[in-house]
């Protein structure tokens, strides 16, 4: 179907075990088989997991990343927190910032900017979420939501700066619904223009998460200006991520 990279982004969120880690092989071993195709594929265990990941990623084509960070660049008296220098040193390459369900504990457009900014510092690639609500979309409000977003997460960030965006509409993520593909294509044309408004970057790329699974990927695919996927739940087990991946490129 297409040759195009694509990012397949696997955000754990707070699942998973050591013993989780066995499941990897599969798709360790898919990557050996498919090196051909062009995908990227990355996993945003817990914390917990980045040791683990990286040591059993170390001779694979797969990188991981982690799901957030703190702003503050040097070490501090931060209890519970963890820095980008700290991830970066396990051996993730990403970081996934605003996640909607990091904007829902209180990150603010403001802490995100500041945490992007010190994520591009550690020379890690930035997974950088926005999305609408259901009540914004509802009110006609997604353009002015997603705008703002963008203005404030890169703010004076430099031309050709690490990021990723995610559009995640937040009433898609873990309900099964995904948006119309009209809507979608109207929503990453706007997203792709306002980034383009606010840093000049080679290429910007703009992946889609949201209830991505097997049943709906067909459909998503068929939306060239998607630049791959971030998928929570489904990436959890090996196989739904691999056949994923599969009807993407077949
Ligand atoms: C997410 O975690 O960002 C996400 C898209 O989750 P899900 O695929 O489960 O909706």
């Amino acid at each position: 179907m297409t040759n195009k990279l694509r990012y397949f982004i696997a955000n754990w969120k707070m699942y998973g075990d050591l013993k989780s880690l066995k499941s990897i092989d599969k798709v360790i071993k898919f990557t050996k088989l498919h090196k051909k195709k062009r995908f990227k594929l990355v996993y945003c265990p817990p914390y917990t997991l980045l040791h683990a990941f990286s040591d059993k990623l170390k001779k694979s084509t797969i990188s991981i990343g982690a799901q957030n960070c703190h702003q503050e660049n040097e070490y501090g008296a931060f209890t519970g927190s963890i820095n980008a220098k700290m991830i970066r040193i396990l051996g993730a390459k990403f970081v996934i910032l605003g996640h909607s369900e990091n904007r829902n504990d209180g990150d603010t457009d403001v802490i995100i900017n500041q945490k992007i900014k010190s994520a591009l510092k550690q020379k890690l690639n930035v997974l950088f979420c926005i999305g609408e609500t259901f009540s914004q979309k509802k009110k006609k409000l997604t353009n002015k939501t997603l705008k703002k977003q963008i203005s404030g997460g890169l703010k004076g960030l430099k031309k050709n700066s690490r990021i990723i965006i995610s559009y995640e509409p937040v009433w898609s993520i873990g309900t099964g619904i995904i948006p119309k593909n009209i809507e979608l294509e109207r929503n990453i044309k706007f997203i792709k223009a306002e980034v383009k408004k606010q840093i000049k970057l080679k290429k910007v790329t703009v992946l889609y998460g949201g209830s991505v699974n097997l049943k709906n990927i067909l459909t998503l695919n068929m939306i060239a200006s998607i630049d791959g996927y971030l998928i929570g739940g489904a990436s959890q087990k090996a196989k739904n991520l691999i056949d994923i991946i599969k009807k993407t490129y077949n």
